[in-house]
């Protein structure tokens, strides 16, 4: 049990470990792949760096700082959060109980750029099974993605819908996957999906075409967007809304840096992660108190 877990291990999220570790509170990191400041060749706007840093050198010397500190730093991939007396964060291998969650997983990521996306939105196309499946029992879904996240909406879909199937849109599927999952995959290229005033068929570059009733797009790993729905925490399009403390609507969960929007630099994901870190102190001693 821990009484922080922060998720994503870029600016915002290291800065909030920093001051949260310091205030005596058990901590962890859940991470996957590189804050997207490993792309960042040379910093020469962040503060104390007279000749520059590369994004890479940066972000390794935070992550090294939370471990110094006695931070768990922890490899995976989230891919839900939910409530049970405390937060549960699941990931691909694992789950853990935290008393408070600070969101900091950076920019949420485009929408895919097949056409009928944007145009059905709210109309079948769907960014969240747990909070959609309902609507789609006893009928034809898919899946649009490749990875551990395609699969885990899957899984919330399967109890539920007749059917079934991951669309991995031309990419192959994850490998490593549950044997007895219950889905078709269809690896072909989309081409568009159509539909009037709402989703009704999907059409491959192939010719090929299969009616449906809905489409989740789960593609790469949840983005905050995505795990901010799952517990109802409130978006501006993609960005999540926070007050001045950082916290979200859903009392205990806070959120940093690139996902709340606004400026997209260093310094301002600094600055927010230490003041959710810092805010997440305030919580957790109020809540004791
Ligand atoms: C090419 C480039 C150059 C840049 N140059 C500069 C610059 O010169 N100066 C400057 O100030 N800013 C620069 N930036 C912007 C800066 O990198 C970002 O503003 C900053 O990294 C945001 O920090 P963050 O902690 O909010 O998010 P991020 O750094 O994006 O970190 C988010 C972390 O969350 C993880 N994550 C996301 N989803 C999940 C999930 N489901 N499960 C587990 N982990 C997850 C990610 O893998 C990542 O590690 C640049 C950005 C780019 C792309």
């Amino acid at each position: 049990m821990y009484d922080v877990i922060i998720i994503g291990s870029g600016p915002a999220g290291i800065s909030a470990s920093l001051y949260t570790i310091r205030a005596n509170l058990k901590v962890c990191i859940i991470s996957k792949n590189e804050s997207v400041l490993e792309k960042a060749e040379k910093i020469e706007n962040y503060y104390g760096f007279p000749k520059g840093i590369s994004g890479n050198v940066l972000n390794s010397r935070g992550t090294e700082q939370a471990k110094n500190l006695g931070v768990d730093i922890i490899n995976d991939e989230v891919v839900n959060i939910k409530y049970e007396k405390n937060f549960i964060v699941e990931t691909v291998n694992s789950r853990y109980e935290g008393k408070v969650v600070i969101i900091a997983t950076g920019k949420s990521r485009k929408s895919p750029s097949i056409k009928g996306i944007k145009e059905l939105e709210g109309k079948g196309i769907s960014y969240c099974a747990i909070c959609d499946a309902f609507f789609y029992k006893g009928k034809e879904v898919g899946v649009l993605g490749n990875g551990n996240y395609a699969i885990h909406e899957a899984k919330e879909l399967l109890p539920v819908a007749k059917k079934v199937t991951i669309y991995t849109n031309g990419k192959k599927p994850i490998e490593n996957r549950d044997e007895e999952l219950n889905v078709d995959f269809v690896e072909d290229e989309i081409k568009e999906i159509k539909g009037t005033n709402k989703v009704e068929s999907i059409e491959f570059f192939s010719g090929e075409k299969r009616n449906i009733d809905g489409i989740f797009i789960a593609e790469g790993i949840a983005s905050s967007g995505d795990l901010a729905k799952k517990m109802g925490v409130m978006l501006k399009g993609k960005e999540i809304i926070v007050n001045e403390n950082m916290m979200t609507n859903i009392p205990g969960i806070f959120a940093c840096g690139d996902c709340t929007g606004g400026l997209l630099q260093i310094s301002k994901a600094v600055y927010e992660g230490t003041k959710a870190g810092l805010s997440a102190i305030s919580y957790i001693r109020n809540k004791k108190g």
